[in-house]
């Protein structure tokens, strides 16, 4: 019911769980973001939709409205480029094939990087799935917990800046397709996409005018600006092209349970925002608990 207002705040539309690199399963992270007071969340697991049946049921049952979501990975160059996708359909033929895709990419370039990880630290592949769930998106965190288990760092986030830094002579980038061409993805699955934490890397890495134009052509919903890791200057930038190519902003606290310090509700969405977002969305429904 385009216009109608059923959900509540506040709302906070980007959160993980095991179903990837979160460390609750998706019914804990759902309790958790009602007992941290949100009204409504988004699931936005990388490269997955596993977690949304179950999320779905616990929403129901505490009252919070559940919003179906993915964090895609994408890919410019060495550039890694994150897009929500809310409110696809999860079983569109397109949106399927090419998360399968990069989920096996994911899998084969954590091997890799292990097995070289392995021959400095003694490290193993099965260290590793040892801090998996079945068939969960396997990225960086699921190393840095092995290297945590392992005593070779405290904690991920030191993981992180030492052994699993990019620099450090371990990382290797994955499959993952162009940003505009995932953008086509989701739109065609009904969904709509929103370019996550976009100003991380300084405002000399701003994504440039020309390109972010061409993905508001494609169909591109918003810009994650309220996130913490996006940096002031470029922030500021990105609000001055949002408001030129009216684009929305999204505002989400990435919450991973205990590997991450992001807070649930740290930074949330306008309800405005989120009822644009929900009348564009055709390709699945929010769960209204
Ligand atoms: P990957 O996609 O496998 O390269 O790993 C990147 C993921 O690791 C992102 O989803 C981040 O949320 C997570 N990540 C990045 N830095 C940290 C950190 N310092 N502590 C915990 N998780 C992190
Ligand atoms: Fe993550
Ligand atoms: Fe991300
Ligand atoms: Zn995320």
């Amino acid at each position: 019911m385009a216009g109608e207002r059923r959900f509540r705040g506040p709302i906070d539309l980007h959160t993980h769980s095991s179903v990837s690199d979160g460390t609750e399963t998706p019914s804990q992270l759902v309790r958790a973001a009602a007992a941290a007071g949100l009204g409504t969340m988004a699931l936005t697991d990388h490269d997955s939709t596993a977690g949304w049946f179950e999320a779905a049921a616990t929403a129901r049952t505490m009252g919070i409205t559940l919003i179906p979501g993915m964090e895609f990975s994408t890919r410019i160059s060495f550039l890694s480029v994150h897009l929500l996708a809310y409110l696809f359909d999860p079983s569109d033929a397109g949106i399927v094939a090419e998360t399968s895709r990069v989920r096996q990419a994911r899998l084969v370039r954590a091997e890799q990087m292990v097995e070289r990880i392995g021959a400095d630290y003694g490290l193993t592949w099965e260290d590793v799935l040892a801090q998996t769930t079945p068939d969960a998106t396997v990225g960086r965190p699921h190393i840095a917990d092995a290297l945590v288990a392992r005593g070779f760092a405290l904690t991920r986030s030191e993981a992180f800046a030492g052994i699993l830094h990019w620099d450090a002579g371990y990382y290797q980038p994955h499959y993952a397709p162009d940003p505009l061409r995932a953008i086509e993805i989701v739109r065609a699955a009904g969904g709509v996409p929103v370019i996550a934490h976009p100003a991380t890397r300084g405002v000399d890495d701003v994504i440039p005018e020309s390109r972010l134009a061409r993905l508001v052509d494609a169909g591109l919903f918003g810009l994650e600006l309220e996130h913490r890791e996006n940096r002031p200057e470029a922030k500021a930038r990105l609000y001055e092209l949002a408001e030129k190519y009216g684009l929305h902003v999204t505002g989400s606290s990435d919450y991973h349970g205990e590997g991450k310090p992001n807070r649930l509700g740290e930074n949330t969405t306008a309800p405005e925002v989120l009822e644009a977002l929900i009348n564009e969305g055709t390709g699945s429904a929010p769960i209204y608990g």
